[in-house]
């Protein structure tokens, strides 16, 4: 008993070096820790192929030939012919030559299983595995799951197969002490198998279905615990009086309100609504505002803003950048024009003299609202009643600036939060990264807003291209030219790409013939780039030459091209937050994406993918099954709360609703998880994993 604690160095095979490696490499530690460690794939080691009809085309082959001669060519190379009858093939070997030397006698038979590959014409396998027929792994079953490993762990002599018989092993010794963490009713409900069972065939299944049941089950469990734990948090957040309460919509709300020149889309409507009933709730907001580029989510945070004003708060808005902090204040203060509310713009370049008066105003409360960037929460900023921040673009925001906001609240209480974003996540990786966050969803585009026609060239068009920009020019309209960033040795290179694009651009629209460019890039000054910025957004300039600085949140309504140059290295949602930043105006508006000569096929299949569809949400979908979520943009830097081990987040998306639709109807049920037949999920709960801090109070 006790054996799944116990360290894996006592595990027959492997010893204190191999333990190390172990800990190093994989982080496995305890029996527990390795048998919870899983192929990720399975090969078929049912099938012997007579070496006649091997073909260097297939991954792996497996063939039962003798050994005819043995060539040693030198100290680091032997070679083996073999033959099955059917025919024969060499064997070589670069490592082990002594070993390999002494066990492959002429006259022998062994099944040997590797790569098979074209060398002078005619096929052989480098370094295969050997058995003898007796203890071949087709002898154990059919399928042999083939397991993640590093170059230190296959130099240290933990190669597949050594892998696989550790498994053995520790399963031999202590599946039996495998404790089932799911109530019998769950796992009836959702035709589950039993979790020792499910952990016997993850490693070595009996058939394809019993390795069906098994993942099904473990992957399951996977989803299942994390979305307890993350909606078990949310449930004491909403259960705790911890918030500012707000009861009123006050008159500030409705007179902006009755002012607009627009009525709200269904959308806005719904999500204000939410908004308002959450403020009035009394545990404090944490909410995800989600809505494509051009939904209408300023408008929404104007509302939510003064709610708070309504009931004698004070309300932020936090930007990522400069730029767009003055375009959140020139727009708002628009808004906010016939309610009286006192809004100021704190930046990292308001000046001395401004931001007396302004920290004064925000101490004393007579300054309402405050738009800017993270110089809002920085230290000698000191609010008299912060009741509410706005968050917009969230992933430019850290942890600990987080943390920061959230002690600015009111009366020692975190002021209510609401996160907005315009990268459309998709609704699996929503559900994981903030499971324990409320979300909006803002699914309808205000009225008129015209579809972007999207299309791809390739270098050779260019010039069409460039005739086409004349043409829009000519219409009084202006066109952005965006460049990727180029690293180069992890430093960004992006100069001299855009400005090589810049000097392209300036012999296409030369200043004689009444053309003005303006750039901007992430190595100019702030002066520079501000400089620039104003240039094209008034109108001054035609043509606006960036890499992607002008990403998020730029509002030029008169662009009508956005061009995107090596659209092959960007990737899918960024391409879609670029191109909503044409179309934004009355005029029809064109996004051209010019592709390298050596574009790839996958790549060459998101474009196309940009060019069928402007729905932000279905391109997140598509951007998580091509490229696996942890590399979705927006999501780097967050990362997931817990890492997962079997379940797939792009694949597994159905059965991450009905773990999660399982979990929320257990808490439904039994909120404290008090009643017996949850003993087992209380248990599973306290291992550490489910540890997760910086998601329960997020911002
Ligand atoms: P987002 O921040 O979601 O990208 P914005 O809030 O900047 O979008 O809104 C985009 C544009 O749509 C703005 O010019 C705004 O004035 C306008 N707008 C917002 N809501 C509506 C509406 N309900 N009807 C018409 N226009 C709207
Ligand atoms: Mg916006």
């Amino acid at each position: 008993m006790g054996e799944l604690k116990n360290d894996i160095q006592f595990l027959p095979g492997v010893g204190p070096r191999r333990a190390a490696l172990l800990k190093r490499e994989l982080g496995i530690n305890t029996l527990d820790d390795l048998i919870h460690f899983y192929p990720f794939r399975y090969i078929d080691r049912s099938t012997i192929v007579p070496i006649a009809s091997v073909s260097p085309d297939v991954a792996y082959v497996q063939i039962k030939a003798r050994v005819v001669s043995r060539n040693l060519i030198n100290i680091k190379h032997l070679s083996v012919m073999v033959e099955d009858g059917s025919g024969s093939m060499e064997i070589v070997f670069f490592k082990g030559v002594k070993w390999t030397w002494d066990k492959l006698e002429p006259g022998r038979e062994f099944i040997f299983f590797g790569k098979p590959q074209l060398f002078n014409g005619r096929i052989n396998i480098v370094h295969p595995e050997i058995d003898a027929p007796q203890d071949s792994p087709s002898s154990r079953g059919v399928l042999t799951g083939v397991y993640p490993s590093t170059e230190k762990l296959k130099s240290g002599g933990i190669t597949g197969k050594v892998m696989c018989k550790l498994q053995s092993a520790a399963l031999a010794l202590c599946l039996n002490e495998v404790q089932e963490n799911l109530p019998e009713k769950i796992r009836r409900m959702h035709g589950l198998c039993p979790l020792n069972y499910a952990i016997k065939n993850v490693h070595f299944p009996d058939d394809m279905k019993a390795l069906e049941l098994a993942t099904r089950r473990l992957k399951f469990d996977e989803l299942f615990f994390l979305q307890l734990s993350l909606l078990k948090q949310r449930y004491i957040r909403s259960r705790a009086e911890n918030g500012i309460p707000m009861p009123h919509v006050g008159t500030p709300f409705h007179a902006c309100y009755n002012s607009l020149p627009y009525s709200l889309t269904g959308a806005q409507q719904r999500v204000i609504k939410e908004i308002r009933s959450d403020l009035a709730g009394g545990s404090q907001m944490n909410r995800l505002l989600q809505g494509d580029v051009g939904s209408g989510k300023t408008m929404v945070a104007v509302l939510s803003c003064l709610i708070a004003v309504g009931n004698g708060y004070q309300a932020c808005i936090m930007a990522p950048t400069e730029v767009l902090a003055r375009q959140h204040f020139a727009n708002i203060s628009k808004y906010l024009a016939p309610t009286g509310v006192r809004c100021a713009l704190l930046t990292g370049s308001t000046t001395r003299k401004e931001r007396k008066p302004l920290l004064e105003g925000l101490a004393d409360g007579t300054l309402n609202i405050v738009v800017g960037t993270h110089a809002l929460i920085e230290d000698p900023v000191r609010y008299k009643a912060l009741g509410l921040a706005v968050i917009d673009e969230q992933h430019r925001f850290g942890v600990g600036q987080r943390a920061a906001l959230w002690s600015k609240g009111a009366e020692g209480m975190p002021p209510h939060i609401l996160v907005m974003t315009a990268t459309p996540i998709p609704r699996t990786l929503a559900m994981t990264l903030y499971g324990d966050l409320d979300v909006s969803v803002i699914d309808e585009m205000p009225p008129g807003r015209k579809k972007v026609q999207t299309m791809l060239i390739g270098q050779n068009r260019l010039p069409a291209m460039y005739r086409f920009m004349r043409e829009q020019i000519a219409l009084g309209r202006q066109a952005f030219v965006v460049y990727p960033m180029i690293f180069i040795n992890e430093k960004m290179e992006d100069i001299s790409n855009v400005e090589q694009g810049y000097e392209e651009i300036l012999k296409a629209f030369p200043l004689e013939e009444g053309y003005k460019v303006a750039i901007v890039h992430g190595q100019q000054s702030n002066e520079d780039k501000s400089f620039n910025m104003k240039a094209f957004a008034e109108g001054r300039a035609n043509i606006l030459v960036s890499t992607t600085v002008i990403e998020v949140g730029v509002d030029v309504p008169n662009a009508s091209v956005m061009v995107i140059r090596s659209a092959q290295r960007f990737g899918l949602s960024q391409l879609h937050q670029l191109r909503g930043r044409v179309g934004r105006g009355a005029e029809k508006s064109y996004c051209i994406l010019v592709k390298d000569p050596k574009t790839g096929a996958d790549a060459l299949q998101r474009l196309q993918l940009m060019c069928s569809t402007d729905d932000g949400f279905e391109i997140a979908e598509q951007d998580m099954k091509m490229r696996g979520p942890g590399d979705l943009e927006g999501t780097q830097q967050s990362g997931l709360p817990v890492s997962l081990n079997i379940a797939s987040l792009a694949r597994d998306g159905l059965l991450l609703e009905e773990a999660r639709h399982c979990a929320q109807g257990v808490l439904d049920d039994d909120p404290s998880l008090q009643n017996p037949e949850n003993a087992p999920l209380v248990h599973e709960l306290r291992k550490d994993k489910y540890d997760i801090k910086d998601y329960s109070n997020i911002s």
